[in-house]
């Protein structure tokens, strides 16, 4: 029922246009032209087409003129009535600048009883959207509608069905195939708005909010199941988790309320979120785990001496501290109990000395897990104690967190730096330490973000610090301290010999056939190219030895000796010569020995005088970044310089200027008294032009009449003034106890002066008056 003609055609990228349909269409040039051609032609018709992008349409719709103007806002357009479907046949040629095509035109079929009952299906889902949409005057025109096709067609002007499915439509010539597509659509959509209604109504009805997510939580896993979305390896079925687990009772009830709350939440929601990372914290801690402990205190002995050379006394202490516990766990008696009963020993001293291994030592003794806790520089107390849950991020503390780590309810924990605590507005960790550590609180240690009593009571605490003045008093009064000084150079060559070479060794894959280093060159190593109390240092130079050695294996298989005169082609020039000869060569510089947190070291003190005059007080300048207490040290020493002037054979002229006290490395702060009898020292030489003794090292503080006050620190000071190459060291005489505990090795180096009377050090640390001396001065 086709009849082939020509016409103008005019692309239209939107709206579909569907046979009875009236629509306005916007006229550019071309359209133009289609509209000016088809006007010129008898029957007024032209071809309305949809533009494709993707290829040339088939069909289009024969539509009359019904008018042509503008559009307000100026633009031309024509209103055209669609009135048939028609194929798209070949181009052709015709008047005008439009594009003619051939078309067939189809008519509409008369209706069948096939498609009418279509329609009248069709009509009746079409109603119902109608009034859905509370479309009223659309309802009367469709109403009247009777016939199949055209009624169909009315889908065109459907703003829920989208372009392609009205091209669908155009391009469906079958009435009953085009209907059928129509009541599915519709179908679909009925279904679709019914339930949103559903919804909203529902909502207003003030369905509980839990049941409405309930019942989306029901379509959500039916979807899910729908799309083969499942959690096939059950890492989120956590009650299944929960009941599986070994908890303890009280856990596991708190740990199912979480779990009943997280059911009850949405998939989501951030609550979920926390509720998951909060059970998997608690499913991950050892909560029934222990390990059983090795009470052979021989073999702990016998563990300790294996992992550590010398450090005899501390390793008695340990084994001591083993023997009582274990004693006391026998006995049934709470472990450690009381203040100062030595709850906690704290391993003090400068870095490197075998702290923190003598901490794993202590572990392997007692067959227990090791765990270290970093405190340095920690200043919130959430970081031992934990985040409350609400706090986005919230994390449990480092307490907690190495329980975790250590698997097992009973480690050794060492709270490596706890000298390093610091407290400001965050809350003060020292307070949540003490809680950690008393035995009589932490059976039931509670983490804020766990929420649950966790027992502390069998953890082996240990910590280790490098000054003991910084860690909190509150906390060292449960401590029981080990102190280690630093080694002498005999105990590093031991220890790189036994212990550091043959680790590298095996890090570098070395056997010892292959290299040897020998003891001259491990000692040379210490003195020279090493400068501090422990063997931090050392070990790296090690290391950095053996990486050289290994390539120049490479070269040749030669097996290679290190050698003392070796080791500038390995580790280049010594880094560290005696610089005292050549610091005191000017009068006015003393050398002073100090303890640091880094371990004892010498200090040089200069004084000078710039040359102008100066008065009273201010005519001290001091330098050198010096605490409170050193800066009056050297007002006294310069105050009893000035009132003992005579007798220690001083021009009191020579102090009558302005005087600058200096005290190198500039950039380190520094601060205590024990400098003083330096001080003094430093200002005679100046005043007087005699420099001092370059062998001689001193310590002591001083009063206004020169007497020598102790200080602290003995054994570092004089570990370090051997290191520094110093033969004569003054100390105080109330201080000659503490020379009991310096190596006899270190002792037989050096000459060790006790001396009461300030003044008395000065003449035998100064070299005595030249003439050109005297004279300058
Ligand atoms: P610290 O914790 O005091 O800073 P470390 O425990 O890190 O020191 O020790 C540094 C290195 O020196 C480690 O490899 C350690 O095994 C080694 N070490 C220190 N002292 C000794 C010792 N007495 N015997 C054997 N090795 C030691």
């Amino acid at each position: 029922m086709a009849e082939a003609k020509s016409v103008p055609v005019l692309f239209v990228s939107e709206p579909i246009v569907l046979p009875g349909m009236v629509v306005p269409i916007e006229l550019d040039d071309a359209a133009r032209a289609a509209v000016d051609a088809a006007q010129a032609t008898p029957t007024g018709k032209l071809l309305i087409a949809p533009r494709l992008d993707d290829r040339y349409p088939t069909y289009g719709v024969i539509a009359s003129i019904v008018q042509v103007g503008r559009i307000p806002g100026g633009g031309a357009a024509a209103v055209v009535r669609g009135e048939s479907r028609a194929h798209i046949g070949s181009g052709t040629t015709g008047p005008g600048a439009a594009l003619w095509v051939e078309v067939d035109e189809i008519t509409a079929a008369e209706p069948t009883e096939d498609t009418k009952a279509l329609a009248a299906e069709y009509k009746k889902l079409l109603l119902a959207m109608l009034q859905r949409r509370e479309a009223w005057q659309i309802v009367d025109v469709v109403n009247k509608i009777t016939d199949p096709s055209a009624l169909a067609d009315t889908a065109g002007y459907a703003s829920y069905l989208s372009d392609v499915q009205k091209r669908q439509l155009l391009e469906t010539e079958d009435v009953a195939a085009r209907l059928q597509v129509l009541i599915e659509w519709t179908g679909d959509l009925l279904a679709e708005v019914e339930v949103n209604d559903k919804i909203a109504e529902d909502v207003r009805d003030g369905m509980e909010k839990t049941q409405k997510e309930f019942l989306l939580r029901q379509q959500l896993n039916a979807i899910r199941k729908e799309l083969g979305e499942g959690e096939p390896d059950g890492s989120d079925d956590y009650r299944a988790r929960v009941e599986a687990a070994d908890l303890p009772e009280k856990v596991r009830e708190a740990a199912l309320r979480e779990v009943g709350k997280l059911e009850r939440s949405s998939e989501q929601s951030p609550e979920g979120g926390w509720i998951r990372t909060w059970l998997d914290t608690v499913l991950d801690l050892p909560w029934n785990t222990r390990t059983e402990d090795s009470t052979d205190l021989t073999a702990a002995r016998d563990i300790l001496d294996a992992d550590h050379h010398g450090l005899d006394d501390v390793k008695d202490r340990i084994v001591e501290y083993l023997a009582v516990r274990s004693r006391r766990a026998q006995r049934g008696l709470q472990v450690v109990g009381g203040r100062g009963s030595g709850a906690v020993m704290v391993l003090a001293g400068p870095p490197g000395v075998g702290k923190t291994s003598l901490g794993e030592s202590v572990a392997r003794a007692l067959g227990r897990k090791f765990v270290r806790v970093a405190l340095g520089g920690v200043r919130d107390e959430a970081e031992i104690r934990g985040h409350r849950r609400t706090y986005v991020g919230a994390l449990p503390g480092r307490i907690v967190r190495a329980i975790g780590e250590a698997g097992s309810m009973n480690p050794v924990v060492l709270l490596d730096e706890i000298d390093k605590v610091g407290s400001d507005y965050r809350g003060d960790p020292s307070a949540a330490l003490l809680e950690v550590l008393d035995p009589a609180q932490n059976h039931t240690f509670r983490d804020h973000y766990l929420d649950l009593d966790l027992d502390l009571s069998d953890v082996v605490f240990l910590a280790t610090a490098n000054v003991i003045e910084n860690i909190p008093s509150a906390l060292l009064d449960r401590m029981e301290l080990l102190q280690i000084d630093g080694y002498t150079e005999d105990d590093k060559v031991a220890i790189a010999r036994e212990y550091l070479l043959p680790r590298q060794r095996d890090r570098a894959a070395l056997t010892p056939e292959e290299v040897t280093v020998t003891d001259a060159a491990l000692r040379k190593i210490a003195a020279d190219y090493t400068r501090e109390p422990g063997v931090r240092q050392f070990e790296r130079l090690l290391a950095k030895a053996l990486r050289k050695a290994t390539t120049k294996l490479a070269a040749s298989d030669e097996p290679l000796t290190i050698d003392e005169p070796d080791l500038v082609g390995y580790l280049g020039r010594p880094r560290f010569t005696p610089e005292s000869a050549e610091r005191t060569a000017v009068p006015g510089v003393a050398t002073g020995l100090a303890v640091t947190g880094l371990g004892g070291d010498v200090l040089y003190i200069e004084a000078g005088s710039p040359g102008s005059e100066g008065v009273g007080e201010s005519a001290l300048i001091l330098t050198g970044q010096l605490g409170d207490v050193m800066k009056e040290s050297a007002q006294i020493a310069l105050s009893y310089v000035r009132s003992h002037a005579e007798e220690l054979g001083v021009d009191p002229a020579a102090l009558n200027r302005k005087i600058h006290v200096h005290v190198p490395a500039g950039a380190v702060p520094k601060d205590g008294p024990s400098a003083g009898v330096t001080m003094v020292t430093a200002l005679v030489s100046m005043a007087t032009g005699r420099q001092v003794r370059s062998d001689v090292g001193m310590t002591g503080e001083v009063t206004l009449n020169g007497r020598v006050l102790p200080i602290g620190g003995v054994k570092q000071k004089l570990l370090a003034a051997q290191r520094a190459g110093l033969s004569t060291v003054f100390i105080p005489q109330r201080n000659e106890a503490d020379l009991d505990d310096v190596p006899a090795e270190v002792l037989e180096a050096l000459t060790v002066k006790p001396m009461t009377d300030v003044a008395d050090i000065v003449a035998q640390a100064l070299e005595p008056a030249t003439e050109a001396a005297t004279a300058a001065a």
